[in-house]
């Protein structure tokens, strides 16, 4: 099969000519599934450079959701079938607890500009101007400022190895991603700080690390309602310290312990919670890349790539925490603008970024907890295969309630075959006529 050619002025084109030019080398067959609605389409061609459709990821609400005290529906949009049965999962046990609590920090990001060329004690000359370099981040930003947010300060360093010299702007972005804020204030100020170093600027730019800009969650669940697959004695109270459930607490520690030592488990836990950040981040349209980046930069952050989240258990609570950067917005790009975006952001009560932000910090923390809960337990493939079973059922034909049906079958049989479910689907309709 060979592949679509498309001309190298493809993005010149109109959206219309880019999607007759698509259909003439017959591709028609799936071309349905990245155009279901001519608006989407027209709102991707605004979006992107040379759009031919929009992406259906499935997007799901995870249930049972207690944060701070309010109840939420967590919109999530994702490929992987466990992630949103696992986050509801962990939701629920941890709302018998009391749920979670969340926290964020003020949404301060930085802006840098790297200057090369800065004579000895050139870089001296920047802290002495904050007043006056504040004055003109100040007018350039005169709506973010009545909201609140703003330049807040700077930092000026050499650095060892290049000798580049790094301006830092602190910026409050309130609840917007920030990076075109950022970037035009770095822009701006370009010149200036050439004047002051006698230096040149090399780029200015946002870093994404945003170590300024966290966010967490925690919650203390009682052994009594830890659930564990499997166990009867998981739901009795007073079964103490020896039952199964005290045994899950004591395993869950040190699975994270475990992530804490060996960064090569800590990848795979880490990944776990970005499954459900991610997967948030991505149904309100934010900047999924510059939130991942920053999480697995936080986890390196003493030198040694960890797991992000932390446990501890006195016998009788199982406590769980999360910190992480977090930049969720819910203004700017494409957040607010999607009419997708715009629909997760209704789901969740309209929060501000710091809002969102905390959202996500107990989302990520309910996936760690469901993952950590099920692998040091009976395992996650059971799980797993359950909702592969689905999808090899509703591959062999299979729709509707039948879906379910054929995937208890292969579940009940243990073999996870596309002819294990063409059989069973026959079955079913053979008994049923
Ligand atoms: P943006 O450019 O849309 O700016 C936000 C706008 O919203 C500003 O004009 C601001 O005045 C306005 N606003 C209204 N209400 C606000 C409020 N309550 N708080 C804050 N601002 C408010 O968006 P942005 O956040 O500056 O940039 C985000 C976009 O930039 C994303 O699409 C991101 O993917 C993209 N981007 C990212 C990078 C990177 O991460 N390295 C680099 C370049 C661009």
């Amino acid at each position: 099969m060979g592949t679509v050619q498309i001309p190298e002025r493809f993005s010149r084109l109109g959206l219309e000519e880019r999607r007759r030019l698509l259909e003439e080398q017959s591709i028609a067959e799936d071309w349905e599934a990245v155009s279901s609605s001519p608006a989407l389409t027209a709102l991707a061609d605004v979006m992107v450079e040379a759009a031919i459709g929009s992406l259906p990821v499935p997007l799901g609400l995870a249930a049972g959701f207690l944060v701070d005290g309010r109840e939420l529906a967590v919109p999530m949009a994702v490929e992987e079938p466990s992630v949103i049965a696992a986050a509801s999962f962990a939701a629920r046990l941890i709302r018998r607890g009391g749920g979670f609590t969340t926290w964020a920090s003020e949404p301060v990001m930085r802006a840098q500009v790297f200057l090369e060329k800065v004579p000895p004690g050139g870089e001296l000359r920047v802290a002495p101007r904050e007043a006056e370099l504040r004055e003109r981040l100040d007018v350039l930003q005169a709506s973010l400022r009545a909201r609140g947010g703003g330049f807040c300060g700077l930092e000026v360093t050499r650095l060892p190895e290049t000798g580049l010299v790094r301006v830092d702007l602190l910026i409050d972005v309130r609840d917007a991603m920030g990076a075109n804020i950022l970037n035009t204030a770095a822009e701006h100020l370009r010149p200036r700080l050439e004047e002051l170093t006698g230096g040149r600027v090399l780029m200015g730019i946002l870093s994404n690390a945003a170590r300024e800009r966290r966010a967490g969650a925690r919650f203390a669940l009682p052994l009594e309602h830890l659930r564990v697959a499997g166990s009867n004695e998981g739901g009795a109270a007073g079964q103490g310290a020896g039952g199964a459930s005290a045994e899950a607490a004591r395993r869950i520690v040190l699975a994270a312990e475990l992530a804490a030592e060996d960064p090569s488990r800590a990848v795979t836990h880490n990944k776990g919670i970005m499954n459900g950040i991610s997967a948030l981040a991505l149904a309100t349209m934010n900047d999924t890349r510059a939130i991942e980046a920053a999480a697995h930069a936080w986890a390196a952050r003493d030198g040694r790539y960890r797991g992000l989240s932390r446990y501890s258990f006195d016998g009788q609570t199982l406590e769980g925490s999360l910190e992480l950067p977090l930049s969720f917005a819910v203004v700017g790009g494409a957040v607010g603008f999607h009419p997708a975006s715009r629909l997760a952001l209704s789901v969740l009560g309209h929060p501000d970024g710091q809002g969102l932000s905390r959202i996500a910090a107990a989302v990520g923390l309910a996936q760690n907890f469901a993952a950590l809960l099920a692998l040091v337990t009976g395992g996650i493939q059971r799980g797993h295969m359950k909702l592969h079973g689905a999808r090899l059922a509703y591959q062999a034909g299979a729709r509707g309630a039948e879906v379910r049906q054929v995937a208890e079958r292969l579940a009940a049989a243990g073999r996870y075959t596309r002819e294990a479910a063409a059989r069973a689907l026959a079955e079913l309709r053979g008994r049923r006529a």
